[in-house]
C-alpha cells in the first residue's frame, strides 16, 4: 500500500466556528500562504447554526445578527480572504514532529484518512455541554432529561418539542435562552432552578428571557430528586444549605415532562491531549501564554476550547489574533496580545430592582429614571454607559418592543430560522408565534434575507418577516 498523501499549509485551523473562521481569516491577512480549516460537520458555523435568536454581532459587526446571520458572515470573511474550509474533515490525532517542525494532523474524511503538515496550527474546537447535574440527582433515569444544547437543537434544527411542562436546572445563559425558546414554541416552563445564590448567566438573559415571559427563577435551589418511572412525571425541588446541600422540609414537587440540564459547558480538548498540549485540570481547557500559545511551540488556541466565553464576538476577536499570532511564530515577527478583562465586563446575575436592563448591547446596563423634580425639568435617566439605554428605557416604559426570532417549515420538511425585520410590540410576540407556527413556506430554496411572511404589529402595520440563513 503506497504511502498516504501529505497535504501541506502554512496554518491549519481546526474547528469552523467563530474562534476557528476568524483564525484563519487573521492568519491569511497576516500573510500565510495556504490556510486550511478542518471541520467535523457539514458546514461552517459552529454551535452559532443552532443559535437562531439575535444578540450576535452588536461588537464585531455593530449589527445585531442571529447566530446563523453570524455563522455566514465569519465563514464568507474567511473565504474572503482566502483560507480554505473543508467541512466533513474530523481530526483524530495531532502531533509535533520536531526534527521536521511541522505539527502533523490526522483526519478522517468520506474519502478516508488525511494527513496534514503544518508550520503552525490554531486550535477552535468549541466546547461540549456538563451532564454532572444528572449523575449526582437522586432518584430514576426515566426518558425525557437533557442538556439545554440538545433541547436546542431538537427544536431549532429537527422541529421536535422535548416536552411540554419543563423545568430547568442551571440558569446560564443557554438555559435562559431555551427557557424562552421554549416557552414561544407553547411549552410551560414550570421554573428555572439555580444552586447559586445570582442567577449564572447575564442580566441582560435574566431580564429578556424570564422576566419578559414570568418564568419564575429560584436560586439557591436545586433538584434533589427526579420522579418518574419510564418517563419524567415529576421532580424535587429542595432549597440548598451553604455546603450546597438540599435543607430537610424544604421540598417541593414540581410536575413536568422534561428537565433540562445547562450546568455549564466543558472546553473539547481531546485532539489538543493527542498533542500533549497541557489542558488546566479545573476546567479543562488549554492553557496558553496572553498570545494563545499553547506550551507546545506552534500550537495556539482560542474560544470556547480554551475558556468558555459569553459572547462569540469576543471569540472571533481572540480566533483572529492568534492567527495572526500563528503567522507571527512562522515568521519570528512581533505577536498581540490578548486582553483578558475585555471579555468579562458584562453583566451577570439579577438585574438591580426598579431599573430597566437595556439589552440592546451585552453590557446589560441598568437605566434607572430620575423623575423631574420640578416645573421646567425633564426626567433623566442614570446607569446608562450610552446615550441608546435612556432611548431603551422611555421606549420600555410606553411601549416595549423586541426581536422575535423563531423558525418556519419549508415544505421540504427543513426548519427555515426567521426573524421580524425589526422589534415588534412585545404584547403582539404570542399572536406572531401562532402565525408562523401554522405556516409552511412553499419554496425549494431560501436565501438569507428572503421575506417568508409578515406578522402583524400593534399600529396593524404588516412587519416582514426573513430568513436568517439560506435553505435548500
Ligand atoms: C446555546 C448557546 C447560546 C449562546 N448564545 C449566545 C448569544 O446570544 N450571543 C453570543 O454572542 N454568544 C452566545 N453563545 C456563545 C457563542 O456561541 C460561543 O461562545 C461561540 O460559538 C464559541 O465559538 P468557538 O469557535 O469557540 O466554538 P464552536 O462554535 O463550538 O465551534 C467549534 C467547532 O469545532 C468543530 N470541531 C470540534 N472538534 C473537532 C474535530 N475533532 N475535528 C474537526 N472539527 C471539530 C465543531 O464541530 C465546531 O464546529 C451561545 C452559546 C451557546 C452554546
Ligand atoms: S446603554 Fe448602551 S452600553 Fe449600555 S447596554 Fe444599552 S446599548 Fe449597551
Amino acid at each position: 500500500m503506497g504511502a498516504r498523501e501529505v497535504i501541506r499549509c502554512g496554518v491549519l485551523v481546526i474547528g469552523a466556528g467563530p474562534g476557528g473562521l476568524a483564525a484563519a481569516k487573521g492568519a491569511r491577512e497576516a500573510g500565510a500562504d495556504r490556510v486550511i480549516i478542518l471541520e467535523r460537520d457539514t458546514c461552517a458555523g459552529g454551535i452559532l447554526n443552532q443559535c437562531i435568536h439575535d444578540g450576535f454581532g452588536l461588537i464585531r459587526y455593530r449589527k445585531q445578527l442571529t447566530g446563523p446571520e453570524y455563522a455566514a458572515r465569519a465563514a464568507a470573511e474567511a473565504e474572503e480572504a482566502g483560507a480554505e474550509i473543508l467541512t466533513g474533515h474530523q481530526v483524530v490525532r495531532m502531533k509535533r514532529i520536531s526534527e521536521d517542525d511541522v505539527i502533523e494532523v490526522i483526519a478522517v474524511s468520506a474519502s478516508g484518512l488525511k494527513t496534514f503538515n503544518a508550520g503552525a496550527v490554531v486550535l477552535a474546537l468549541g466546547c461540549r455541554e456538563r451532564t454532572r447535574g444528572a449523575i449526582s440527582i437522586p432518584g430514576s433515569r426515566p426518558a425525557g432529561v437533557f442538556t439545554a444544547g440538545v433541547i436546542q437543537n431538537f427544536v431549532n434544527i429537527r422541529n421536535v418539542m422535548p416536552g411540554h411542562r419543563v423545568v430547568i436546572l442551571g440558569s446560564g445563559d443557554v438555559g435562559m435562552i431555551m427557557a424562552r425558546r421554549l416557552t414561544l414554541e407553547g411549552a410551560s416552563v414550570q421554573v428555572v432552578a439555580e444552586i447559586l445564590p445570582e442567577p449564572a448567566g447575564l442580566a441582560r438573559n435574566v431580564s429578556q428571557c424570564l422576566y419578559d415571559y414570568g418564568i419564575p427563577i429560584l436560586c439557591s435551589h436545586t433538584v434533589s430528586k427526579i420522579i418518574g418511572k419510564r418517563r419524567i412525571e415529576a421532580v424535587e425541588i429542595s432549597e440548598i444549605d451553604q455546603n450546597m446541600k438540599p435543607i430537610p422540609g424544604t421540598e417541593q414537587i414540581v410536575e413536568c415532562d422534561a428537565l433540562v440540564l445547562s450546568v455549564g459547558l466543558i472546553p473539547e480538548n481531546e485532539i489538543a491531549e493527542t498533542a500533549g498540549v497541557t489542558l488546566d485540570p479545573k476546567t479543562n481547557g488549554t492553557v496558553t501564554d496572553g498570545y494563545m500559545q499553547t506550551d507546545i511551540p506552534g500550537i495556539f488556541s482560542c474560544g470556547n476550547s480554551r475558556r468558555i466565553m459569553d459572547l462569540a464576538d469576543f471569540v472571533s476577536e481572540q480566533g483572529e489574533l492568534a492567527g495572526h499570532n500563528a503567522v507571527a511564530y512562522l515568521t519570528g515577527s512581533a505577536m498581540k496580545a490578548w486582553d483578558e478583562a475585555r471579555s468579562t465586563s458584562m453583566l451577570k446575575g439579577y438585574p438591580v430592582p426598579d431599573t430597566v436592563t437595556c439589552t440592546l448591547c451585552p453590557n446589560g446596563c441598568q437605566v434607572r429614571r430620575i423623575a423631574a423634580s420640578g416645573e421646567g425639568e425633564e426626567d433623566r435617566y442614570e446607569g446608562n454607559q450610552c446615550p441608546r439605554g435612556a432611548a431603551f428605557a422611555e421606549q420600555e416604559r410606553h411601549a416595549p418592543r423586541r426581536m422575535l426570532t423563531t423558525t418556519v417549515r419549508g415544505s421540504s420538511g427543513k426548519l427555515i430560522p426567521v426573524r421580524t425585520e425589526r422589534p415588534i410590540a412585545k404584547e403582539k410576540i404570542f399572536e406572531a408565534m401562532e402565525k408562523l407556527r401554522g405556516l409552511t413556506v412553499d419554496r425549494t430554496e431560501i436565501r438569507c434575507g428572503d421575506t417568508v411572511a409578515t406578522v402583524v404589529d400593534a399600529d396593524k402595520s404588516a412587519v416582514p418577516v426573513i430568513a436568517t440563513a439560506d435553505v435548500k
